[in-house]
């Protein structure tokens, strides 16, 4: 299966039932092995597919804990297996969906792989797992071209799974061992797979009829190797014995999965959650949050991206060193002269009276003098010159008079002048750069100058970005009344280039709730940091900030600051990255729409963010303080950013405002070179007062 093929397909799990013979408590979330069932088959089931939905008809908070969507049946109470594959595939918009069922926790690691090599080199329209002749109906892969026909067989009042596979053209995918499809339906059951006891016995099901299509791909894999990596093991052979004691498979399987040695949970970015970062904040207000409390909420939250590359120095321009560059070398690497002019000893000269040397020789950049100047000598030196054995000073060539090899100099020179010492600028063995170091021309410069050729720098940060709200139209599309051109993706495209990230333009995203998922899911998959426009405005009806809640840990804010007030932070999750099992996730930032309010937001809070991530330490533009030429309205309780110009009147550094302050009126940053920070609690601004000013251009 490949990459591509893996993200065609949605994984379900099916939570649906009523527990009866668990006396009603929820199955899914009964505690197994140090955690839920359901915690058990979502960690074996995330690394398989690109996404995860959860089909359960009650408890839906406990359910949220994965951030992925929570469906209930569209039908009936509780009406059995076949409605939650109905409610799964009507919210899935990938062409396939695989359904598990919550209390089946030792299902194998390729269990989708091999489903799907089934279905795709046969014509069925679903595979079912079977172990022999035993099949295991809630195991499925169906193209998701077969909602309507299981709709029109629900209102026919099917509902027996069997039943509905029996009018479909259908592929069994045979497994070697029933105990990876061992479910947990009683106390009993439950107690002896907890403590690897004998099963009660098991009441069959019937077999079902299936067509002669032929068990594709059904050979079995091997997949102890990866069931060793989990536990740290050595594997045994898969074993093919049906049901009795848990079986080796299963009881290897789940001596991983207890806190501490999960695979999942380790490789998990971080833990805290924004609410545990949030409790931290005196006096936290979401909706009256002051500038400065957001930029500490994110940056408690936000941690630097791992990874790096070794890479030739100018190749390293715009990039964040990983580690500190110890100098191998002294710069200069010898003392040396400054001038043109005659190297001397400095135990020649005289305070009081001129004097007068010989010179003996020349030593010149790159060729050095090799005699050994005695009293009353001196060398004739170039700019750069390594100094003469002895020598300690440069008196240069205006201040000379000379006659012949005979050179006189004026009393009083100093001892020392215009001498550069070894190591002045770069001292061997201590660093030369910090890790964190943004590579700028002047860094290249000095790599250079200490004969590396390679740096070590932090894997460029990768973020997505997309616009939100329907009313929106690319470049290039007509206009129709009511419509607007989307420029926000233009100047986070902008921002972003400048900031040096990889960027994924992810275009406009209509706002529709299986859009909104497949992009937020896709950037989460795809990025470290996902940054969207629009559609998180208080009163906003639409899906943008449902969608955010349902699949991430994210806030809503109403920030005390003009323009910008609303917008989300936190992280979506993307469950089953590339590589395995780990679970990605990508930080959120949900800016406003318009035009002015995302720029501002992006230079005052996501700019820092993402500098944070790259592993910069020097997160804030400075300020700088001018007089305003002009008065400035302001309420104190809010900060203001205000587009400015920055000019010199009268031989002094001034600032006006741009025209119209309207948060939708790009022109107004146009016109800008800065931004007029009126800060929180200040008030009106009067003619000559000293306000802050950020510089904006050649940043963020
Ligand atoms: P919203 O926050 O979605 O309510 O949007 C606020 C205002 O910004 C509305 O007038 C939107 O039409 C406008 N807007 C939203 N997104 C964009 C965009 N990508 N480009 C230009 N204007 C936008
Ligand atoms: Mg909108």
């Amino acid at each position: 299966m490949t990459p591509a093929q893996k993200e065609s397909i949605t994984g379900l799990i099916l939570a649906g039932g009523r527990s009866s013979r668990m006396a009603g408590r929820d199955k899914a979330l009964i505690q197994f092995k140090h955690k839920r069932l359901i915690d058990h088959v979502y960690e074996r089931l995330a690394p398989q597919v690109a996404g995860v939905i959860i089909n359960a008809n009650q408890n839906h908070e406990q359910y949220k804990s994965f951030g992925v969507r929570v469906v209930s049946d569209a039908i009936g109470d509780f009406a059995g297996p076949l409605a939650g594959l109905h409610a799964g595939l009507s919210v899935s918009r990938r062409p396939y969906l695989i359904s598990v069922p919550c209390d089946s926790p030792f299902f194998p690691a390729d269990l989708v792989e091999r489903m799907f090599d089934a279905l795709q080199s046969s014509s069925a329209q679903i595979a079912v797992v079977a172990t022999g002749d035993q099949p295991h109906p809630v195991f499925s892969l169906v193209r998701r071209t077969v909602l309507d026909h299981l709709s029109d067989f629900l209102k026919g009042g099917g509902r027996k799974i069997d039943a509905w596979y029996d009018t479909l053209k259908q592929v069994q995918v045979n497994f070697s061992d029933e105990a990876w499809f061992g479910n947990i339906n009683t106390p009993e059951e439950l107690e002896a797979y907890e403590k690897g006891l004998p099963l009660p016995p098991k009441q069959h099901k019937p077999r079902f009829k299936r067509e002669s299509v032929p068990p594709a791909a059904a050979v079995p894999t091997e997949h102890g190797a990866f069931l060793d990596t989990l536990i740290g093991g050595t594997a045994a052979p898969a074993s093919s014995t049906s049901s009795g004691a848990a079986s080796e498979p299963a009881r290897r399987a789940m001596a991983g999965a207890h806190p501490g040695s999960s695979h999942v949970v380790a490789q998990l970015p971080h833990t805290a959650s924004l609410e545990a970062v949030v409790s931290c904040i005196d006096g936290y207000d979401p909706n009256a949050l002051p500038v400065s409390q957001v930029n500490q909420v994110i940056r408690a939250f936000v941690k630097p991206v791992q990874g790096y590359e070794q890479v030739a120095i100018r190749a390293a321009l715009g990039r964040v060193l990983a580690e500190d560059v110890i100098s191998p070398i002294n710069v200069p690497a010898h003392d040396n002269s400054a001038m043109d002019g005659w190297a001397l000893r400095s135990s020649d000269l005289d305070p009081a009276k001129p004097v007068t040397l010989t010179e003996i020789g020349a030593a010149l950049a790159g060729r050095e003098f090799s005699g050994r100047p005695g009293p009353g000598e001196c060398v004739r030196v170039t700019t750069g010159a390594v100094m003469p054995y002895g020598c300690d000073t440069v008196i240069p060539l205006e201040l000379v008079q000379t006659d012949g090899k005979r050179i006189t100099l004026p009393p009083g020179q100093e001892a020392g002048a215009n001498r550069r010492l070894a190591g002045e600028d770069l001292q061997k063995g201590k660093p030369a750069l910090a890790a964190g170091a943004l590579m700028r021309p002047t860094e290249l410069g000095l790599m250079a100058s200490l004969g590396i050729a390679e740096v070590k720098v932090r894997r460029r940060l990768r973020v997505a970005f997309f616009s939100t709200g329907d009313e929106l139209r690319s470049v290039g599309e007509p206009l129709a009344e009511g419509q607007v051109y989307d420029s926000n993706r233009y100047t986070i495209f902008g921002m972003l280039t400048r900031l040096g990230v990889e960027i994924i333009d992810m275009g406009v995203v209509r706002d529709d709730p299986v859009a909104l998922e497949s992009a937020f899911r896709l950037a989460a998959a795809e990025a470290d940091a996902v940054i969207t426009s629009g559609g998180v405005s208080v009163g906003e009806a639409d899906y943008t900030k449902r969608m955010m809640k349902e699949l991430g840990d994210v806030v809503f804010w109403r920030i005390a600051m003009r323009p910008g007030r609303p917008m989300a932070f936190g992280r979506i999750a993307a469950p089953g990255g590339p590589g395995g099992a780990a679970e990605r996730s990508a930080y959120l930032f949900g800016l406003p729409g318009n035009p002015v309010a995302v720029m501002v937001t992006f230079y005052h809070f996501v700019r820092g963010a993402l500098l944070h991530m790259m592993g910069r330490p020097d997160l804030d533009l400075p300020l700088l303080q001018v007089k305003s030429q002009e008065a400035m309205r302001k309420k104190p309780g809010r900060t203001e950013y205000q587009r400015g110009i920055l000019e010199k009147r009268e031989g002094e550094m001034t600032v006006r405002i741009t025209g119209s302050q309207g948060s939708g009126i790009l022109r107004s940053m146009s016109e800008a070179n800065c931004f007029v920070v009126l800060r929180h609690d200040q008030g009106s601004v009067k003619p000559g007062d000293l306000v802050d000013v950020m510089v904006m251009d050649g940043y963020a």
